[in-house]
């Protein structure tokens, strides 16, 4: 089974696939490889998770500003978690 998706190019598009607006072709091909990557599935799961946490805390904030996209990502640590597996 040949992977198209590399947990790297994944990692690219997850903040637009959980934000609902990655192209659906891309939606397609990063759900098939986060069924046969445990790996990338358990970085979503935690991405989406933490998100709801956000979104939870205030009904006016639909998306995630910027900042704090970037210190969601910074404190995941995502790359260290894809190098080290
Ligand atoms: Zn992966």
């Amino acid at each position: 089974m040949h992977d198209k998706f590399v947990c790297d190019e994944l990692l690219k598009h997850i903040s637009e696939y959980v934000d609902g607006t990655l192209r659906e072709d891309l939606c397609v091909q990063l759900e098939e490889h986060i069924h046969s990557c445990h790996n990338c599935e358990i970085v979503l799961n935690t991405l989406k998770k933490t998100i709801d946490l956000y979104q939870g805390t205030s009904d006016m904030e639909r998306s995630l500003p910027d900042d704090v996209r970037s210190r969601l990502f910074a404190r995941l640590d995502l790359d260290d978690f894809i190098e080290k597996s």
